[in-house]
């Protein structure tokens, strides 16, 4: 592979066909934006973002449900992330939380074992939703209180997992000429699951960190790659083919693989992670939660599968902005249009 410097160049002049480039991580789209790489590129270089952002993927279904669970007397809801500012039906957490509901923000998910222990009187209900990156800590969560025969800590559910919702990108939105493999995800699940995606799907794939310069390099290399299957791995410092075996295990110990729901894409077979029928007790309702009812106006739906880019959305900037979000998309610092917001991203 060339230098750094070339590379740059080689990116910034591109002059053949257009190549559509795929991240399907939201931490590669904030990356991306972060780092001003839309702007080093060629015009003849799209960069599109996919269904990576876990609170955007995640359908009013799920929210209703933690908003109703947090408003009973003596159940609190637990959760991390921008999910608590992401509007259900009616309300977000946060406005129930305004309402008097019981919701508690936490920095991780393991602080949860404290609060059941010293509070028996109520149930807490931790909000899991992620994707193969976070399910182990959730898996891990259930061995500490499986071991403590804690009964009165729930999960609710909305675990996702990427190669089927590559599948159907490729199957349903279309034109993507490579993808940037998500460098978490990877870790955990191994780089090998993205070599057999390419041999099914006839499209590259590449193992990318979040550095810049290793993005740039996984966008050349994908460019070089294009209309050819394979997969390079540019993260071997953290992804092995096999990837990360113990957090697998104790993930299948605890989850087994399940239909899933997702926001503008429907219920996709065999895309989410739900507990074991032997763990259903620690289930605060997570089956069946399909439902979703976008804001009205919102394109979330089209954005998430790259058909829309944020700022084609009439709402984008206008009636939806950082400070007032309107969708998914714009709540969270993994979302599209909160990372095109913020950057000016084109
Ligand atoms: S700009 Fe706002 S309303 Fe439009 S798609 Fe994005 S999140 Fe939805």
């Amino acid at each position: 592979m060339r230098n750094l410097e070339e590379i740059i160049t080689a990116l910034k002049e591109y002059d053949g066909e257009e190549v559509r480039i795929m991240e399907v991580c939201g931490t590669h789209t904030a990356a991306i934006s972060e780092n001003g790489i839309p702007d080093m590129l060629s015009p003849k270089i799209k960069l599109i973002s996919g269904p990576g952002c876990p609170v955007c993927v995640t359908v009013t279904a799920v929210i209703d449900k933690l908003v109703e669970l947090a408003m009973r007397e003596d159940t609190c809801v637990l959760t991390f992330g921008d999910l608590i500012r992401v509007k259900g039906t009616i309300k977000s957490l946060a406005d129930a939380k305004a309402d008097g509901a019981h919701v508690r923000m936490v920095y991780s998910p393991m602080e949860s074992i404290k609060l059941a222990e010293e509070d028996p009187a109520h149930t807490y209900v931790f909000a899991a939703i992620g994707f193969e990156t976070t399910t182990p800590v959730y898996a891990m969560l259930l061995e500490e209180a499986v071991k403590k025969d804690l009964k009165n800590l729930k999960l609710l559910t909305s675990l996702k997992t990427m190669p089927e919702v590559i599948r159907w990108v490729v199957t349903n939105g279309g034109g993507i000429d490579g993808f940037i493999a998500p460098g978490h995800v990877a870790a955990v699940t191994g780089s090998g699951i993205f070599e057999e995606l390419s041999k099914e799907l006839g499209i590259p794939f590449v193992v990318s960190g979040f550095e810049g310069a290793q993005l740039l390099m996984t966008i050349y290399a994908l460019i070089s790659m294009k209309g050819k299957t394979g997969m390079k791995n540019l993260y071997k410092d953290v992804v092995s083919y096999e990837g990360n075996i113990k957090a697998q295990e104790v993930v299948n110990k605890y989850f087994e693989p399940s239909d899933s729901s997702w926001r503008g894409m429907g219920k996709i077979p065999g895309s989410g992670m739900t507990l074991r029928k032997e763990f259903s007790p620690f289930d605060a309702g997570s089956i069946g939660l399909d439902e979703d009812h976008m804001p009205p106006g919102c394109q979330c739906a089209n954005v998430l599968v790259g058909k829309l880019r944020p700022y084609e959305c009439p709402l984008f900037g206008k009636a939806c902005t950082p400070d007032n979000a309107h969708g998914a998309c714009m709540v969270s610092t993994e979302g599209s249009c909160y990372n095109y917001f913020v950057s000016g991203r084109k």
